[in-house]
Formats: C-alpha cells, structure tokens, sequence
C-alpha cells in the first residue's frame, strides 16, 4: 500500500490515439479503437515503470459515443478519485466528442484532482503519431501537484472542459479554448500555469447514475441559418424532445420563422437556450422572449448542460 498519492490510472475508451491505419502515411483512411489501452501505454518506454493502472473501459470511435459510456466513464473515475493513492486519471478517447465528454464528467464530478483527457489526430501507426507524446503530457498533468478539474490535453497544451473544442478537421494542431485560452503548457515535462485550474460545483451524482441513460432528457441543437424553417423544431416537439438549444447566428440570433417554431415548442413546455454557431465568442444581452444564453459554450456542451439540468431531482 503505497503512503502517498502517486498513482495514474489510466481509462481507454479508443480513438485514433488506439487507431490502426494501413500504411504509416495514412492520417484519414485508418480504422479507430483498434488497441487496448495497455498497448498504447507499452509503447512508450518513458512510462515503463510508472505507478500507474490501465482500465479498458470501452473501445469506440468517439463519433459513437453514448450516454451509457458516460455513465460508466463516470462511475469509474469517480471511483478511482476516491482512493487515497490515485493522485488523478487520464483517459484516453477520440477527439471527436472529446470537447463533450470532458464537459459531462466536468458538470457532474467537478473533481478536485486531476482528470486529463487525451486523444490523438493520427493512428497510432502514423509515422509522426501524436498519440504517444499526447499520453506523456497527459500523465505529467495527472501527475501535477495542484492540478484539478477536467482538461485536456493535446498538443503541449492543457485545455479546461468549458472552454476546449475541436477546431479543424484533421490537423495535429486540432484544439483551442478560444478567447479563454489554455490553462497551462506542457513544456518538456513540466508545466508552466497560464490561469487557475477549472473550479465547479459537482452535480449530484445519484440522480445521474439512478436514471437509465434511454430515460435522460432528449435535447437536440437546431442550427438557424438563412432561409431555415420551423419544420423540423415542429418534428422534433411532436416526437418528445425536451429541450432544444439554437446555434444562433452571429451573437446568437435567430432566423423569424425558427424563432416563431420555437415559440411553439416553448409554449408546450420545450426548454429553449440559446449558444452560437460562430464557434468562438460568447452571446451576449438577453432575448426578447427570454431564452437564456449559454455564454461560451459550444452547441455540443450547451446541450449536455441542458441535459442536465432537465434531469428529474
Ligand atoms: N473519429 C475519431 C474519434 O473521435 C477521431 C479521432 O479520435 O481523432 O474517435
């Protein structure tokens, strides 16, 4: 029984970090959530050694991610924060969702140790995988006195979950925070701190774990775009959907004809929020029909907050 908290553990879910692609030349045409997550922490020797536990947890493309994943992603790394010897988790995952995960485990747990989510934009195979030296910051961070909160950690730098997003399709270079910028730089082992670490408030836990994931509230984004129309808020009300966020326009504006539909669904008991489209940038002032902003979060994570908060108490 180790006296001090020292140990990493490691949960893989897949990605392109565990992806396998045919050639060392291939970046895009490469199958995902191919490797155990103990493979990936073989490969780099610098880790050998290292207190550290591997748990497989799931092996998806996280295009494929699901609230029963969350769930049980949840469990595990609160489970693991509450051991005495575990100083933080890393997870391994897909930078697809990556943005949203970290935003869930953000909004639920609010841990006060460490939780690094880290991904890779090219397959393990890759001849310049990212995947490896992306681990590596990542284990620093988990490893890091003071360190707390989700982030991630991509790219030598350490992102918080409210503010990380995915912005560019394949580059290596993939994520930002926007006009919040990162939390911290990973610079050859060590960190320098750019702004405190993500602070929050933990939800309550039960009320997540009790509810079958099939039973969580269903919230879709609508996008307003020139020439949009009601139809589909219309659709979507007449299925059940209990919560619907804009991605507005600009600063969060609204075409007439999607605003009169959401109008409707409002006044059928739909929750309306309001976030932009524009990917960076908050929305600011207040909407005549009262809908609120979600400041700075992206559609993606604007959903699971409503999500969240449409949950029975
Ligand atoms: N589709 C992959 C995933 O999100 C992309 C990646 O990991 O870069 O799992």
């Amino acid at each position: 029984m180790q006296s001090h908290s020292n140990t990493i553990v490691v949960i893989g879910t897949g990605g392109t970090i565990a992806g396998v692609g045919s050639s060392a030349s291939d970046h895009t045409g490469y199958t995902a959530a191919q490797l155990g997550v103990a493979q990936l922490v073989a490969a780099v020797p610098s880790l050998s050694g290292a207190p550290l536990e591997v748990h497989q947890l799931a092996q998806v493309d996280s295009k494929d991610m699901d609230f029963g994943v969350w769930r049980e992603l949840a469990q595990a790394v609160a489970q693991a924060l509450a051991r005495p010897e575990v100083a933080g988790v890393v997870v391994t995952h897909g930078t697809d969702t990556l943005e949203e995960t970290a935003w869930f485990l953000q909004s639920v747990l609010a841990p006060s140790k460490p939780v690094v989510l880290t991904a890779a934009m090219r397959p393990a195979t890759a001849l310049s995988a990212d995947g490896p030296q992306n681990l590596v910051d990542a284990m620093t961070v988990a490893a890091w006195p003071g360190a707390r909160g989700v982030v991630a950690v991509l790219c030598g730098r350490v992102h918080a979950a409210a503010d990380v997003r995915k912005a560019h399709t394949y580059q290596v270079d993939a994520f930002d925070s926007g006009d919040a910028g990162p939390v911290a730089l990973v610079e050859a082992g060590s960190l320098r701190l750019l702004r405190p670490w993500p602070e929050g408030q933990a939800l309550d836990w039960e009320r997540v774990w009790a509810l079958e994931p099939a039973a969580w509230p269903w919230v879709e984004i609508v996008t307003s775009t020139a020439g949009a129309r009601g139809e589909a808020v219309r659709a979507l009300v007449h299925a059940g959907v209990r919560g619907l966020v804009v991605a507005g326009t600009g600063n969060g504006s609204i075409h007439r004809d999607l605003e009169a539909a959401l109008a409707e669904a409002q006044a059928q008991g739909v929750t309306v929020w309001r976030a932009s489209r524009c990917g960076a940038g908050p929305v600011l002032g207040a909407h005549p029909r009262g809908w609120p902003s979600v400041g700075t979060l992206t559609p993606a994570k604007a959903r699971v907050a409503l999500m969240l908060a449409l949950m029975p108490v």
